[in-house]
């Protein structure tokens, strides 16, 4: 968890050093409570895990300014870790084995979320990850609006060694490639195949169609394992929103939070997790092959406040 720690240090620590420094330095009057919860709202907790936190802290926090730093980052510390929430099971689907059900199918993962959330740069990482874990890994490229997708789906798989299903055909049916992966999956006796879809917004009821007719196509051949939705964490309310549209369409089984490394609105973990109902479980910590690592919710809130 090195890496988390000092990925995290010049964004997120500046929102727990501010809190810190807040919550631990001379007399805490409405003014001083007022910055408190603008730092909360500002690291995109949003505003029912802020009011929850907020009364949470008064209730502990010394007014007079008398709490050490080291009380109150014991406080702040419970607080967040209830907030982002331990106890949801983070584990992906991967994890298990095509032996695992007698069944002798591969796990099945599908990536979703809008263009430029980072995508297929998740799809590559996990499959380097799982590459690690000495897992036969085959990539899908199911988005085959663009030809450029495949093309970057492909140089992904090259990078980190592992075999990409997609057609030559411009425009193909991207549950036809999907179901082809799989079907290559299976007879390949991979361990796992990862399915890259479309993202493009502008035509929401398609795209969502799109997903929906993708799941049920491979799910004729094996059941679809895991549904990781992939959010950017520096959109914000714009990025919770549309994680939305994509719940209500398939079910999201796992986020994917990327660009962790470039943001202080680190609060946005316990926002989607509460608005989905699932969790965090990757994130996404630069553009490099080895950038991606599980969420862990403890070591994520000991970065914040280190
Ligand atoms: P897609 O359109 O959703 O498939 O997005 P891409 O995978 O093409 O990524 C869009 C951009 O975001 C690329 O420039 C990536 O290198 C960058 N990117 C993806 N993940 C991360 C991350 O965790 N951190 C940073 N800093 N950049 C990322």
């Amino acid at each position: 968890m090195r890496k988390l720690r000092s990925r995290l240090a010049r964004s997120n620590t500046a929102f727990g050093r501010a809190l810190l420094g807040l919550l631990s330095s001379g007399k805490l009057d409405e003014e001083a409570w007022e910055e408190v919860e603008e730092t909360l709202l500002l690291s995109d907790l949003g505003t029912q895990a802020t009011s929850e936190l907020m009364a949470s802290l008064k209730t502990q926090v010394k007014v007079d300014g008398s709490s050490a730093e080291d009380e109150v980052r014991t406080w702040l510390r419970e607080d967040l870790v209830r907030l982002v929430d331990p106890t949801m099971d983070r584990r992906i689907a991967s994890s298990r084995r095509p032996t695992d059900d007698g069944e002798g199918r591969p796990a099945v993962i599908m990536v979703v979320g809008v263009n430029g959330t980072g995508k297929t740069t998740t799809v590559g990482k996990l499959a380097r990850v799982l590459v690690a874990e000495d897992r036969d890994v085959l990539l899908g490229a199911a988005d085959t609006f663009r030809a450029a997708a495949a093309d970057q789906l492909q140089t992904w798989g090259a990078r980190v060694g592992v075999p990409t299903v997609r057609s030559d055909r411009e425009s193909a049916d991207p549950a036809a490639v999907a179901f082809d992966a799989v079907k290559a999956g299976i007879e390949g006796e991979v361990d796992v195949v990862i399915l890259d879809t479309a993202g493009r917004l502008h035509n929401k009821t398609n795209l969502m169609d799109e997903l929906g007719k993708i799941k049920r196509v491979v799910e004729k051949q094996s059941p679809v394992d895991e549904v990781i939705l992939v959010l950017d964490a520096t959109t914000g309310q714009n990025g919770l929103r549309q994680a939305e549209v994509f719940a209500q369409e398939v079910a999201i089984t796992g986020i994917a939070l990327t660009k962790l490394d470039g943001t202080a609105k680190g609060g946005i973990v316990v926002a989607v997790q509460r608005q989905l109902g699932v969790p965090v479980k990757l994130v996404g910590l630069g553009e490099g092959p080895d950038d991606l690592a599980p969420f862990d919710p403890v070591a994520f809130v000991d970065a914040i406040l280190e």
